[in-house]
């Protein structure tokens, strides 16, 4: 099976190995806690103030404003939970804003926030192409909003937000907002102060580093509670040993991915808009998210009367690994609430597939799915006995 096809980037990416090269001495001769007085603690915690030092210099803020974490869920964990409760602590802020769009980590923590902790949760309107409107932010942002939370790059669907126009507005009214930029850096040039945001959720393992490291940033300022209690590390929002070769290695996969994002990009858009055509000509298929502000690997589909899970295992056997969505779903027999948001129907819904590309996908792999996938979309659609499926079915 390790010859399979991999479609998955949004998922995961594989270690590059220049990062697995950096990190390799903090696992065996530096091994020590940069909490330490001594020479191995030293030597440590100069290594993550070093990673610190190079992340801020590449996102354009202060070492001081940036949080390690355990990965993105936590870095969008943070965001939310330690800024809705600072927020309400400071100012009796009671609302949260966020988009119907949201990676998990994110949906799930402003749910809880206002099943247990009694936060008023609005959603955003998003168009049928899953992007958020600044006017819709505009209209619906009050006094006391504690956080507005809208997702920068699509897992699931690869849109890209207008993040900047919707700061400026957050900004105007005295609002704080956060991005998950999780899926972008690989793809985008990412400045925080061009986008002008206050807090911004980032994690290794989509942009070639490692899983389980993460980084929030927060503009100086910013109140945040911290969720992870314990010792002093990270100025006291983050407490826990720091896992040191990982934040080298997040550090490394960072600088790498920006400065490879315009070759990464070009080599990627043609392969990307070649899957997109070549798929539309499947009866009853339909591009999700923006045709054209979207994440230059990120090509996903709905088919009408197809089982996305049926369509991920035939794919899978005949040595593609694609998605249907967010791993995070994985298994889970729903339909996806980002395509229910955008006005899917969910018979539509239902037959969702997400195909990511990367650095190492090349255009004999693209073929090799291109030939595949039209017969088994069919055969993904017999097994529902749904075999009358016919042009008329072109849009929903
Ligand atoms: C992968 C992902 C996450 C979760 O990050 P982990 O590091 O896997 O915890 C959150 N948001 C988005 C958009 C993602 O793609």
């Amino acid at each position: 099976m390790s010859a399979q096809n991999y479609f998955d980037y949004a998922a995961t990416t594989p270690l590059d190995p220049r990062v697995w090269a950096a990190m390799q001495p903090y696992f065996e001769t530096e091994f020590g806690n940069p909490s330490s007085v001594h020479g191995y603690g030293q030597r440590a915690e100069a290594a993550v103030e070093s990673a610190r030092g190079r992340l801020a210099a590449a996102l354009g803020c202060q070492p001081e404003e940036l949080v390690f974490t355990s990965g993105g869920t936590e870095s969008n964990n943070l965001a939310l939970r330690g800024a809705a409760l600072a927020a309400r602590r400071q100012r009796g802020a009671n609302r949260l804003l966020v988009s119907p769009v949201e990676h998990s980590a994110v949906a799930r923590t402003a749910e809880q926030l206002a099943t247990e902790f009694g936060f008023e949760l609005v959603r955003l309107p998003v168009d049928e192409y899953g992007m958020v409107h600044p006017q819709d932010v505009a209209r619906l942002l009050t006094a006391d909003t504690a956080l507005v939370s809208v997702i920068l790059a699509n897992n699931e669907i690869g849109t890209i937000n207008p993040i900047s126009e919707i700061a400026a507005i957050c900004r105007e009214r005295g609002v704080l907002l956060h991005s998950d930029a999780i899926q972008a850096p690989a793809y985008r040039p990412l400045n925080v102060n061009d986008l002008g945001i206050d807090l911004l959720s980032l994690g290794a393992h989509k942009l070639y580093g490692p899983k389980g490291v993460g980084l929030l940033y927060r503009r100086a300022g910013t109140p945040l509670l911290p969720i992870q209690t314990g010792g002093s590390h990270e100025s006291g929002l983050r407490a826990g040993t720091h896992n040191v070769p990982y934040i080298v290695g997040l550090a490394e996969a960072f600088e790498l991915a920006q400065s490879e994002v315009d070759q990464t990009t070009s080599q990627l858009v043609r392969l990307r808009d070649r899957i997109i055509s070549k798929v539309l000509e499947i009866s009853a298929s339909q591009l999700t998210g923006h045709p054209a502000q979207r994440l230059p690997n990120h090509a996903s589909f709905v088919f009408k009367g197809v089982d996305g899970n049926a369509l991920l295992m035939l794919l899978d056997d005949a040595g593609f690994a694609c998605s249907s969505g967010s791993a995070c779903k994985t298994g889970d027999p729903q339909p996806s609430e980002v395509l229910l948001a955008m006005g899917i129907t969910p018979e539509w819904a239902a037959g969702s597939l997400r195909i990511t590309l990367g650095k190492h996908t090349t255009p004999a792999n693209v073929d090799a799915l291109l030939t595949a996938l039209p017969s088994l979309v069919e055969r993904a659609r017999a097994l529902e006995g749904n075999l009358e499926i016919n042009a008329a079915d072109k849009h929903r």
